[in-house]
């Protein structure tokens, strides 16, 4: 039976120039990820790419906007090929890391990764988005790129890191709980060190007072003593 219908479904297709030139087994061989499949798309909004979970996809595809593949001019080029790269690198770090997708300090961490091993003008374009819904966003760099540092140098593979990175995250965060709770809790014990401190330099000050009033008291006693001694003898 026919339909009148019109129907879209995903084919495969030649890499556009652009891509093929961006994405090259260079690249592979430089970041040591697996090929994950690229889904050219119209994107309307600011994104440029993005991942799917699961069950919205045909397979493992990431999705790169084909705005992105639109040869605007010689000069632009090389700045278009990096956009490319960070695009592919960045949706390719949230599909090696567990569902649901986000922007922590996990996904910082793998997006530097990749970023550092696809070379010297692609790490640049990490950046706060990267880490925004992070929790710890502040720390959440230290960590991340500590960790990037010590594996991106590593024979690891890019899911391999992808692993290790996500079995570190999660103690991470328990000890990043544990340390604000910490933090109160030392705050509270100085405040209440300090208030004990200042009742002891005011009880101190009490005594010295009371020493002084006392001195006065003497002084006084002993002129009086000695005008009526004098009259005595007088
Ligand atoms: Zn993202």
């Amino acid at each position: 039976m026919k339909s009148n219908v019109k129907v879209l479904r995903v084919v495969e297709s030649e890499a556009p120039e652009l891509l093929a030139e961006a994405i090259s087994d260079e690249l592979f061989d430089k970041v040591r990820v697996e090929r994950i499949p690229v889904l050219i798309k119209k994107i309307i909004g600011s994104h440029r790419g993005h991942c799917d979970y699961e069950s919205h996809r045909e397979g493992k595809e990431i999705t790169i906007s084909s705005e992105l593949f639109d040869v605007r001019s010689e000069r632009l080029r090389p700045n278009q090929i990096r956009e490319i790269i960070n695009v592919y690198l960045h949706e390719c770090a949230h599909r090696l890391l567990p569902e649901p997708f986000g922007h922590d300090a996990a996904f910082l961490c793998l997006n530097m990764i990749l970023h550092l091993r696809a070379g010297d003008h692609q790490i640049h374009l990490v950046n706060i988005y990267d880490a925004h819904q992070e929790k710890y966003f502040k720390d959440a760099w230290t960590w991340a790129w500590t960790l990037a540092d010590e594996l991106y140098k590593t024979d690891n593979t890019a899911e391999q890191c992808a692993q290790i990175i996500t079995s570190k995250y999660k103690p991470w965060v328990e000890w990043m709980d544990g340390a604000y709770d910490r933090a109160a809790e030392l705050h509270a014990r100085k405040a209440l060190a300090i208030d004990q401190r200042n009742k002891a330099a005011q009880a101190n000050e009490n005594i010295i007072k009371s020493l002084k009033q006392d001195r006065w008291l003497c002084a006084f006693y002993s002129a009086v003593a000695t005008i009526l001694t004098l009259n005595y003898f007088n």
